[in-house]
């Protein structure tokens, strides 16, 4: 089996903690790598080592320091199909949907090659008489990202490329639960020949995660994760000095107006709450429908779950892997014993799909008249339960959305512009789609939430990175004429 490393200072190494883990198929429940959780020594010792390597990187030419992620964007394409087989054995999901989450992870490293670009400051020759002055984005030093288990061969990139072109040094803490991919991303870092401790990896629990929040060598802390332990990063990070940003979980709505066109948001709407077996930040696991077209929605809903072939993400067929593991598949069917008891209409109980004997399989649930108030319309259940709500118009269904305490996102489903207009006023969620399933937008553009979705003010991707990433120097120069 493979026993998974810590890349410390450009040097494998075992980690020597007195905790580790088995990586666990969830497709199977077999270990498939083990790996030994960094000590309190290790995690120094790769802080101090991205501490040295700042020294010397951050002063090297931008230009210079973008060579490697070229280098690196090459590497991954070509050992794309490779990673998505790693990522799915891991994670359980589908080898499309592992394909797709590092094409958007390798976008992050595409835009982040325009960093002499994006790093430039502003300059404005007499802005006061005889005065110059002049704005400049500076490195700040050694920044740390910990990541969920959900996209393991995205996320990491939703920062690493950034942090190191703009001239930080980036120690990456993955989830235990899928860090094999992660290790992947780190060795092809390695070969793309970034100098030693400019990117360490260090692989740990919570232990690892608060020795990070606490350290003196850590400038910056990038968190995504599920909101108690966002928070908790949140307010551990700034009180230890630190830059923060922390994306925290998430329940999405889909709003459906009488002018849909139903067919295509009924498959958006199964495509958005199952993907990635509900395990998605972006997931939409509640539809918020007009009254008008509520029971032929429905219909058309059930139709497209029930039709969902589930089976290991590496088989060809496959439309929706396993959940992570097996105390979230009895969490997730704890939720929908819940949404029974408190009255919702199982129109389609997953529980009795066709799925696999062995592994974490569950089929999609449809719940039909949720009441907005019902636990299964409120809480993340963060697995392939969609609840279906009755709204008068838009306007009601854009309240139920606000009624939400998270805010990642939100999708609605009209052909009336007045309709999209109202919703892209009224809705407070980071990610607003209109005729789209799921809103994620492009590495260039800022990717976070609202509410319990986010705590801080940069988000990921794009020009945010720049900013969280550096600290802008004003130059006010006066040079009279002799
Ligand atoms: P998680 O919060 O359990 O773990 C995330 C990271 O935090 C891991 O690296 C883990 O080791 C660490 N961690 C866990 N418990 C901790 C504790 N008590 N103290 C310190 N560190 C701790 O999240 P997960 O289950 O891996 O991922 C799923 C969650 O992530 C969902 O809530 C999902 O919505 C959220 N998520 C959010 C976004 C976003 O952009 N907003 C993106 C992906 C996932």
């Amino acid at each position: 089996m493979r026993e998974l490393e810590h890349f410390v200072g450009g040097e494998w190494r075992t980690g020597s903690g007195a905790d580790g883990a088995d990586v666990v198929n969830p497709a199977t429940n077999e270990a498939v790598a083990t790996v030994a959780y960094a000590s309190e020594g290790d995690l120094d010792d790769a802080i101090a080592a991205a501490n040295d390597a700042f020294e010397e990187w951050s002063e090297t030419p931008v230009e210079a320091r973008i060579q490697p992620l070229f280098r690196y964007k090459q590497l991954l394409e070509e050992n794309q199909e490779d990673l998505a087989e790693t990522l799915v054995e891991e994670h359980g999901k589908t080898k499309a949907e592992a394909m797709g989450e590092l094409r958007r992870g390798i976008e992050n490293v595409e835009v982040a090659c325009g960093m002499p670009t994006m790093l430039q400051g502003g300059h404005l020759p007499h802005a006061a008489p005889e005065i110059d002055e002049t704005a400049v984005r500076r490195p700040l030093g050694t920044y740390a990202a910990i990541t969920p288990f959900n996209f393991p061969g995205m996320i990491p990139l939703w920062f690493l490329p950034y942090a190191v072109a703009a001239g930080n040094t980036f120690v990456l803490k993955p989830s235990e639960k899928t860090p094999v991919t992660a290790q992947r991303l780190v060795e092809l870092a390695d070969e793309a020949g970034f100098p030693d401790g400019v990117i360490s990896l260090v692989n740990g629990g919570p232990e690892t995660v608060n020795g990070i929040l606490e350290h003196d060598g850590v400038t910056g802390v990038s968190f995504v994760g599920s909101t108690p332990v966002a928070k908790h990063v949140y307010e551990t990070a700034a009180k230890h000095g630190k830059r923060v940003q922390a994306q925290g979980g998430a329940k999405n709505h889909i709003l459906v107006a009488d002018s849909a066109d139903l067919d295509f948001a009924a498959e958006q709407t199964v495509s958005s709450a199952f993907a990635n077996t509900g395990q998605r930040c972006l997931a939409n696991p509640v539809a918020v429908v007009a009254d008008g077209v509520y029971d032929e929605f429905v219909e058309k809903v059930v139709a497209e779950a029930a039709s969902m072939t589930v089976a290991p993400g590496l088989d060809d067929d496959s439309e929706m892997g396993p959940l992570i593991t097996p105390e979230h598949h009895e969490r997730v069917r704890d939720y929908i014993e819940t949404g029974v008891e408190e009255g919702a209409d199982l129109v389609l109980d997953g529980r009795d799909g066709d799925v696999p004997e062995t592994g974490n399989f569950l089929a999609p649930s449809v719940f039909a008249d949720v009441d907005p108030a019902d636990t299964i319309a409120r809480e993340e259940i963060f697995g392939p339960v969609l609840a279906l709500v009755r709204a008068d118009d838009v306007e009601d269904a854009i309240g139920i959305a606000n009624e939400s305490d998270f805010g990642n996102a939100a999708s609605l489903f009209t052909s009336e512009g007045a309709d999209a207009k109202r919703f892209r006023h009224g809705v407070d969620a980071g990610n607003l789609g209109v005729n789209v399933g799921t809103a994620a937008p492009m590495a260039f553009f800022h990717f976070g939430g609202r509410k319990d979705s986010f705590f801080g003010d940069l988000h990921a991707q794009g020009e945010d990175m720049v900013h969280f990433y550096t600290d802008e120097h004003v130059y006010i120069e006066r040079w009279p004429d002799a």
